[in-house]
């Protein structure tokens, strides 16, 4: 332990107090507990080793396998039909409060396709009640009436990819005809309603028109357009084999988790041949204490510094 404190200087210990919300009592999230602070709804799970986690301050829950496309390049090789995983809506509940209860801030819905997931809706209502900050990575080719009035309702950020301004192409890459237009339509509805909205453009092929894609963005008023690479991983290690800590970033190192449809958690969702442990059999605070991750999160710091990336 000591020696993980050590290594956890950078952590800011919050006092008591934080793991009190008297504003979001209510019979969803009270567990009555004889050492509910005052006020508190929420039992402390706080102990004397709590000062030596490393904070979680954003996590990517990523709730499915399953997608409605089958993009050519995908992290996690989804595709329609794969379930749901192991995971059980009362797991996705535990996780979203002990990523409360450590100080995570902002929480990402990811799959495969999260809005297919059969209890997304009560999932994004749940977490908006611990008071996330919330963004929803999708495809946006499905969004339902209730998931639009739900992201209004709690200001749900949106994220997307997108690939070209060419249907055809587009298309092509996600291996689904009409994902475009269904995609293009819902970025626009998303900028009518008023939701924060970033898209990602994956830079796949040549003759791709990637500036053009951004151009269209741009001029139906996206404002946060992100560019990147195809990185090496799932089905994107079969087009661009690479590293498995060359695939990375460089921002995973610190303060972020990724819990799967299995409940592994990895340091980042792109991090996979790096699991640290598993929520079904593990708890979320021992995990985030575990030697595994701290020693990866060591690692994956001295590989970005050699890359110059942090
Ligand atoms: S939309 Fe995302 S999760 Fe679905 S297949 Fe494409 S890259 Fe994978």
């Amino acid at each position: 332990m000591e020696q993980l404190h050590a290594q956890s200087a950078n952590v800011t210990v919050v006092s008591q107090e934080r793991w009190c919300y008297p504003d979001l009592c209510n019979p969803y999230n009270c567990k009555p507990d004889p050492e509910c602070r005052p006020h508190g709804c929420r039992p402390s799970r706080l102990n004397e080793d709590y000062q030596l986690l490393k904070p979680a301050t954003f996590a990517w829950l990523e709730i499915t396998p399953s997608c409605t496309l089958k993009c050519k390049h995908c992290y996690v090789a989804s595709m329609p039909g794969l379930g749901h995983g192991k995971m059980k809506f009362e797991d996705w509940i535990c996780v979203l409060d002990h990523l409360h209860e450590h100080g995570c801030a902002t929480i990402q819905f990811i799959g495969g396709e999260p809005t297919i997931h059969p209890h997304f809706c009560e999932l994004v209502e749940y977490a908006a009640q611990l008071s996330f900050q919330i963004e929803v990575y999708s495809n946006l080719t499905g969004i339902t009436s209730r998931m639009w009035s739900l992201f209004v309702e709690h200001d749900v950020h949106l994220a997307c990819s997108f690939y070209s301004d060419d249907a055809t192409i587009h298309d092509e890459i996600t291996d689904t005809q009409g994902s475009f237009d269904k995609t293009l339509a819902n970025i626009k509805r998303a900028l009518t309603v008023g939701l924060t909205l970033r898209v990602g453009m994956i830079n796949m092929q040549k003759g791709q028109r990637i500036t053009e894609g951004m151009a269209l963005l741009q001029s139906l008023g996206v404002s946060n357009v992100g560019f990147d690479r195809i990185r090496g991983v799932g089905r994107g290690s079969a087009i661009a084999p690479e590293d498995p800590v060359d695939a990375l970033c460089g921002a995973c190192a610190n303060g972020k988790c990724a819990i799967t449809a299995t409940g592994e958690v990895y340091p980042c969702v792109f991090a996979r041949s790096f699991p640290v442990g598993n929520v079904l059999n593990q708890k979320m605070s021992d995990i985030l204490q575990c030697s595994a991750l701290v020693a990866t999160r060591e690692m994956f710091t001295k590989a970005f510094e050699a890359r110059q990336v942090i």
